[in-house]
């Protein structure tokens, strides 16, 4: 049986679902409605998601390990 999914919205969490679900071979749709999305985000995120997510350490600008 062929599995198609589709994701309704690319933030965060529908982005990693959709990566994980096309990764593993499954057809995926991913909708977003809002395509211009300047979301206001502060930009940071636990130092513990960049491996989690994989992610490449030249996007990384600054750690930061304490704030007052
Ligand atoms: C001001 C502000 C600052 C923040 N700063 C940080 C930060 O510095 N670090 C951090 O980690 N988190 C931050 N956050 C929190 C972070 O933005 C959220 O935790 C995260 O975006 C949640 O991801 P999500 O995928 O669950 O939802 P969302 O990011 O809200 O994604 C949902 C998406 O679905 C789309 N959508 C909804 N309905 C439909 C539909 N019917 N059809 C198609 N598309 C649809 C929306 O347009 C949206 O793009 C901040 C939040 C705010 C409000």
């Amino acid at each position: 049986m062929v599995l198609r999914v589709a994701v309704v919205g690319s933030g965060p969490a529908g982005s990693s679902a959709a990566e994980v679900l096309a990764k593993a071979g499954i057809e995926t749709y991913l909708f977003e409605r809002k395509l211009d999305n300047a979301k206001p985000c502060g930009g940071a995120i636990p130092l513990c998601m960049v491996s989690e997510f994989d992610l490449p350490p030249e996007i990384i600008d600054r750690q930061v390990r304490q704030m007052k």
